[in-house]
Order: structure tokens, then sequence, then C-alpha cells
């Protein structure tokens, strides 16, 4: 497939693009490059014939229009977004602009180029979204494909809006989408604000391992290249119009997700003192969801999909990759440093 792919720079973007040439198809990745966006994670494959990459806002239509003419793709993967709780909550304006303008714009030039193209069978627009649109579970509950939309935060009721702006263009115009609620991924090439990759690079500099709250709130984890290999199966053997849950059967509270990078870099890293040491508990998050889990049976069914990395596993894999970063100074401490959490 010709695959147009926005946000292909970022963690999950790039981590498909990856695995998505490794297995044949071709890429056009439309990307703005904001702070999230890493041009790094894509060195390997920036003289591959079957990639290229188009600097580009995916709000600014002319262009988006220009970039469908041009390559012509089979596929729209469309991920671009600002994906950040704690942003959202100091200035939720970018997180509208992207999410729910920038979405519109990408799915009207798509839907003008499929009709254009005379309506092909196989075309999918494939849209990212969270699992977060659906609010917050108590300790039991598990959301699936028919859970109401409740969001908590700005990030996830502009994911919200945006999933209800792609949905209405299958009921109105028979475009054939594909909506996508996933839970937290890790792994490889995430920006470090984000609780795994944050907590990796500040116990490597013995800083505290800032924890919101008690630590209580249960995530479901996913390892970044489950979900993208769920993404490609998806698109081509998803049904047009369908929502689909995909999940990591991995529930976990932030506190044992971090004791695990500490256990983990004992051995990867050992040091005098233990890291757990640099726990440390801060004011929580406003508006903090307690708990999110999936159930994935429908994406099991329908493409015979479902996670296969255990999560001790795929974290060793995720710290390594940072230890190497960090060892070959490809990757900068300070960005961690200037970021913090919103208590620092
Ligand atoms: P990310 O922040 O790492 O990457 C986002 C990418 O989008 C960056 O490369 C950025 O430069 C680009 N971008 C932002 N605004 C843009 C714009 N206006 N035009 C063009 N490019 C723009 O995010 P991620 O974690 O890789 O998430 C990707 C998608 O998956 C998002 O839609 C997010 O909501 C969704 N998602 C993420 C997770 C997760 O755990 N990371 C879970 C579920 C869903």
């Amino acid at each position: 497939m010709k695959i147009l792919l926005t946000g292909g720079a970022g963690f999950i973007g790039s981590n498909f693009i990856l695995y998505a040439l490794s297995k044949g198809h071709q890429i056009i990745n439309i990307d703005k490059l904001t702070y999230s966006g890493n041009p790094e994670n894509l060195e390997s494959v920036e003289s591959d014939s079957n990639y290229v990459f188009c600097k580009q806002d995916i709000c600014c239509r002319p262009e988006i229009e220009n970039i469908f003419v041009l390559h012509q793709p089979d596929v729209v993967v469309h991920m671009a977004a600002e994906s950040h709780v704690d942003r959202s909550i100091d200035n939720s304006e970018e997180f509208i602009r992207t999410n729910v303008l920038g979405t519109h714009v990408l799915l009207d030039c798509a839907l003008n180029y499929w009709i254009q193209k005379g309506r092909p069978n196989n075309f999918r627009f494939l849209h990212l979204s969270t699992d977060e649109v659906f609010g917050a579970l108590g300790i039991t509950g598990i959301f699936n494909e028919n859970s109401p939309y409740k969001p908590n935060s700005p990030y996830s009721a502009s994911k919200a809006s945006s999933d209800l702006i792609v949905r209405s263009y299958f009921k109105t115009y028979d475009f054939p989408v594909l909506i996508i609620n996933s839970s937290n991924n890790y792994g490889p090439r995430q920006y470090p604000e984000k609780l795994i990759p944050f907590t990796i690079l500040n116990a490597l500099q013995s800083r505290p391992l800032q924890v919101y709250g008690k630590g209580t709130q249960v995530r479901d984890w996913l390892y970044v290249r489950d979900h993208v290999s769920a993404l490609l199966q998806i698109l081509e053997k998803g049904t047009p119009g369908e929502s689909y849950c995909v999940g990591g059967a991995t529930e976990l509270t932030n506190l044992q997700v971090v004791q695990k990078i500490c256990v983990i870099l004992e051995v990867l890293k050992p040091t005098k003192e233990p890291y757990d040491r640099l726990i440390k508990f801060v004011q929580d998050r406003p508006g903090h969801d307690f708990r999110y889990a999936i159930d994935f049976s429908k994406v099991s069914q329908d493409v015979n999909w479902s996670p296969e990395t255990d999560f001790t596993k795929g974290l060793e894999e995720t710290i390594k990759w940072y230890l190497n970063r960090v060892s070959n100074h490809s990757l900068n401490f300070n960005v961690v440093k200037r970021i913090g959490l919103r208590t620092e």
C-alpha cells in the first residue's frame, strides 16, 4: 500500500513507519515537527526510496490538497496530534487547532480526493484515537467499542471531538473510515515527557522519580510494536465505519510501572544505592482519570490480532533503547529538565 501518514516523526508514527516499510509498504509522512516530532527517529529510513517526508501542518488545506494530488495514496493513517494531557491542562488551544480543526481539514481533503478518484473500494481513512475518550473507570469495568464518550481532559475532549467528526463522514458520505481507540503505548522513540521515558531518564540522572498522588491510577500498557502491527492489520482487514479498541492486556498502577523500571535498571545499570529511593509522590494532576482498561475481543475476532509482548520484556527493550541513546549522546537530558511535571 501507498500510505499517507500524518505525525510520523512522533512516537507511534515513527514506529509505524519502520514497521510498515519492513513489510514492503510505501510511506508519505506529513509532519509539522512540533516539539514532540523528532527527525532522528527516522534517520535510518531517510534515504529509503519507499519513504517521502513532507514537513507540513495538517491545518494548511491547500498544501495538504497538493500532497494528495502529487502522491496519490491508497490509504490514509492519521496520527498527527497534540498528545500530552498535562500540556492540554496548561493551554488547550493547539489541541483544538490540530486535533479538531486539523483532523477536519485532512478528512475533507481525503474525502475530495477519494471522490475524484471514483471512490475506490479499498481506500481507507484510519484515525488513531485513544481510550481516554471514554473517561475513567472505577476499580471494576472495562471499555469496549460501545462505551459512551465521557472525556475528562481538554486532550481527550479534543480527541473525542475528532472521532465524532470522522464517524460523521462515514454516516454522511459513506467515506470508508476506521477509528482506533488504543490504550497507553510504551516503547522506543517516545518523547521523554510521558511516564516511562521520563522516569528512565530521571533515574539515570539520580533525579526524583515523581509520581502523581499515591501512584494508584491504573493504565493498560500496549507495546508500540504490537500496536502498529494491529493498525496495519486493521487497515487490511477492518470493516469501514467500525471502531476498534486495541489494548495490551497489562493493567498496572503508575507506581508499579515506576517500580518495575527501577528493578530493571538495577540489572542493566547498577548503582551504589537502589533506584527506588528516588521515588517521590507529588500533588496529583487535576481531573486525573483513575483507571482505563480495554476489551480488545472485537479486534481479535475481526482481524485475528492480539498483543504479543510481555510487559517486562517490552520495558526491558525500551530501557535498553534509552540507555543506548544516552550512551551515544543522541539524547539530551536538558529536554527532561525543561519539561518536568506540572508541579515542578
Ligand atoms: P507524539 O506527540 O509523539 O507525536 C505527534 C506527532 O504529530 C509529532 O511528530 C508532531 O510533530 C506531529 N504534529 C503535531 N501537530 C501537527 C500538525 N498540526 N501538523 C502535522 N503534524 C503535527 O504522539 P504519539 O504518542 O505518537 O501519538 C500519536 C497518536 O496516537 C495521537 O493521535 C494520539 O492521540 C494517539 N494515541 C497515543 C497514545 C500513546 O500512548 N502515546 C495512546 C493512544 C492514542
